[in-house]
């Protein structure tokens, strides 16, 4: 890279979204950054790298706006888990890791991305019961293995999930809530002070930090100052699941007596950095109050149609000028890592809606939600997102002849509705090849498989106790909380009115 500090790609076609077209265009790279895009034929220094882009269509790397990397061992262990049942299904999925387990959970994410054309993604990772410098390092070197870029925000919460549910652990028997108390999170001074080590102690490049109070009601009130505040002392992000679930927000209310929106609002968290996970209950004023303060969503239409938490309205969130990103969310609740997935399903959620078509998602807001507003939830909207002079270049190119682009009709409605990421031919991530001709380069996925399989076949052993606690509990929680989600609310999110009230 340092003695030949060029690469010119030749002979592509470039998406114009605005235009609906597939443009053919040259693009000029000096190191990791575009320097030009320009006509076919563009001038580049002697001795530049040429990449022949003959047959492909360019786009910018897709941004994944919210995913879980320790989610991906836990891929398809589950069929019907509402949100409230994955929580406490969470010793099960997450014990019994070591810290290579942690590393392969990454990895196994990183490389499903960058494979099915998505160069960077907001992480939020748990470790319990706190996260560690460790464990955030051996994270951060999967995705740089891989080569993409990433967000890493620690998962945290100092309240368990049966305490912060209004008469949850009531329901349980004295045995039973003698066992979550294995579920019980370090105290929260003792896990701000491992964030800030960890921000202090940062050496990685393509991984940044930031902070990730999980859910609102899983914090302290002083808990979620101290989150705010390390992420004003360290000018880094704050990401949080605020309104994934109706019994979220039921639960809120009993709680603050406001939308928890409000009361991260009021607690002073809400602002640019700030990016809202699902948000599948916002009401308008939340909606208002977020969009006021510049903030982001993260919208997971796959997991919240898979979790049950129902359809997000992300016409009101663009119409009170949130910034709207798309995720897929972890493994253990997508289950995959499809960016391309995750757009046509934003597409679509809007479209089961109601017949008022006007408020439906275009493709091409969905596509610039996959990528400039997802570079602008990651803090990174000056470097990604786009294909253009001074941007990164992080660059997917897709097939023409393949099957899917046979007929190239409307390339941005083909883009969201027709590609599931098969025509993903090769994939640059700041000027270097990380998958060519549908083959990951960096990482060797058989060998990793052989990991990953001895990894599993030790967990389930391991974690066999929490998988029967489980069972357990799931009678209670599966029970107790479709009943709270029946609790009358002014907004209605679910696929089929029978649950209304
Ligand atoms: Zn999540």
């Amino acid at each position: 890279m340092a003695k030949r500090p060029y690469t010119v790609i030749r002979g592509g076609k470039l998406l114009d979204i605005a235009k609906r077209a597939a443009t053919p265009a040259d693009i000029l790279i000096k190191g990791d950054t575009i320097a030009e895009v320009g006509r076919p034929g563009l001038a580049a220094p002697a001795g530049a790298v040429v990449i022949d882009a003959k047959n492909r269509l360019m786009h910018a790397g897709l941004i994944n706006a919210h995913t879980h990397g320790p989610g991906n061992l836990g891929k398809g262990m589950g069929d019907l888990w509402s949100l409230e049942l994955l929580l406490t299904a969470s010793p099960w999925l997450n014990g019994g890791r070591t810290l290579e387990d942690k590393y392969l959970s990454s990895l196994i994410g990183a490389a499903e991305m960058v494979m099915k054309g998505c160069t960077a993604a907001y992480d939020l990772a748990a470790e319990f019961p706190l996260p560690s410098v460790e464990g955030l390092s051996a994270m951060a070197k999967a995705y740089e293995e891989v080569g993409m870029r990433a967000v890493l925000a620690p998962m945290v919460a100092d309240i368990t999930f049966f305490d912060a549910i209004p008469g949850l652990m009531d329901r349980l028997s004295p045995a039973l809530q003698k066992e979550v108390e294995s579920f019980r999170y370090a105290p929260w001074k003792a896990t701000t002070k491992q964030m800030r080590k960890a921000l202090q102690k940062w050496r990685f490049d393509k991984v940044v930090l930031a902070v990730a109070p999980t859910i609102p009601h899983h914090c302290s009130d002083d808990f979620l100052i101290a989150c705010r505040d390390l992420a004003r002392e360290y000018e880094v992000g704050i990401h949080s699941h605020v309104a994934e679930s109706k019994v979220q927000v039921v639960a809120g209310y009993g709680r603050y007596g406001t939308s928890l929106a409000a009361h991260m609002d009021a607690l002073g968290l809400v602002s640019e950095r700030f990016t809202v996970a699902h948000g599948v209950w916002l009401d308008d004023e939340d909606m208002k109050r977020l969009g006021d303060r510049g903030a982001s969503v993260a919208h997971n239409p796959g997991s919240n149609m898979r979790l049950g938490n129902g359809l997000a309205d992300m016409r009101g969130m663009l119409n009170r000028q949130i910034n709207v990103g798309i995720g897929t969310d972890g493994a253990n609740c997508s289950d995959n890592q499809n960016m391309y997935e995750a757009m046509r399903l934003a597409s679509f959620s809007s479209k089961v809606q109601g017949p008022d078509w006007p408020r439906w998602i275009t493709t091409e807001e969905a596509l610039r939600a996959a990528t400039e507003g997802g570079a602008r939830a990651l803090g990174l909207h000056k470097e990604i997102g786009r294909i253009a002079p001074g941007y990164k270049a992080d660059i997917v190119f897709l097939d023409l002849h393949h099957v899917n682009w046979i007929p190239t009709n409307d390339p941005v409605n083909a883009l969201v509705h027709t590609e599931d990421g098969t025509a993903v031919h090769s994939v640059m991530v700041g000027g270097r090849m990380v998958v060519e001709s549908h083959k990951l380069l960096t990482v060797d996925l058989a060998a990793l498989a052989a990991k990953v399989e001895a990894s599993r076949a030790r967990r389930e052993k391991v974690t066999m106790p929490a998988k029967k606690l489980y069972g357990r509990l799931e009678k209670v929680v599966g029970t107790f909380c479709p009943g709270l989600a029946k609790a009358p609310l002014h907004i209605h999110r679910f696929g089929a009115s029978h649950h209304a009230h």
